[in-house]
């Protein structure tokens, strides 16, 4: 791919911004050398104003998602993609999240331009464990394990059963859930299932893949080892 479209595919700019930042001399070597529009250059050898080019197409982030932020484009109040670089907005291919966390829900939030990599995530077929902890309004009454477990568990207005899902009580009103699904909801749908209201809820892991510190309202780009553990 020729440089121009190159670097106005990762949102710097029309190709008509891009060919002026050549002009001018922005776009250089690691060394400050500069480039032309007509050079071949490896990815990795290209600067813009003296910082390195964002990751080419292909990548894959790990969000930690605040709390009051939405994962919808659309949404008029502030979203997760307001918290990359505006210039990611702009990239082509767009980035997408991988599945969603609701407004009231923190934690780990895949993104990635890599539509392929996506649906191998999502399908359910890949049967990948999310898992999430939620503090509860109300103490665990202590038949929430073996329900969730059963694979009997109808929720509301849906016509097929949960799969088994596990329980793990962390105290009177705090368990880890780790499920296979990704229904709408479905934490909370489950806890309300049992006569109890999820206060808080955050994803801590998916597949083998954890949170960590990664503080809230950061993310960082994930790498073959990290993707390895989501499978
Ligand atoms: N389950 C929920 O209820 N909410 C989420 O955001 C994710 C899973």
């Amino acid at each position: 791919m020729r440089l121009v479209k190159l670097i106005a595919n990762l949102g710097y700019g029309s190709r008509k911004d891009v060919a002026w930042m050549f002009r001018e001399g922005r776009i250089t070597s690691p060394e400050g050398e500069v480039l032309y529009a007509d050079d071949k250059v490896e990815h990795a050898q290209i600067h813009i104003d003296g910082e390195p080019l964002d990751p080419p197409a292909g990548i894959i982030l790990m969000m930690h998602k605040p709390l009051g932020v939405t994962c919808s484009r659309k949404d008029p109040g502030r979203v997760v993609y307001d918290l990359l670089p505006p210039r990611y907005r702009q990239r082509s291919p767009a980035l997408s999240t991988v599945g969603r966390l609701d407004r009231d829900t923190s934690g780990m939030l895949l993104i990635t331009d890599d539509g392929a990599l996506l649906h191998r995530i999502i399908s359910p077929r890949a049967n990948i464990t999310k898992v999430y902890e939620a503090t509860l309004a109300q103490d665990l009454s202590g038949d929430e394990e073996a329900l969730f477990a059963s694979g009997t568990l109808m929720l509301e207005s849906e016509t097929t059963p949960l799969l088994p899902a596990k329980l793990d009580v962390l105290g009177p009103r705090h368990a880890r859930l780790s499920i296979t699904e990704g229904r709408y909801h479905q934490v909370r749908r489950m806890f309300a299932a049992t006569g109890n209201h999820v206060e808080t809820l955050q994803r801590t892991a998916i597949g083998q893949l954890q949170l960590q510190d990664l503080p809230s309202g950061e993310w960082r780009q994930l790498y073959a080892n990290d993707i390895a553990r989501l499978f």
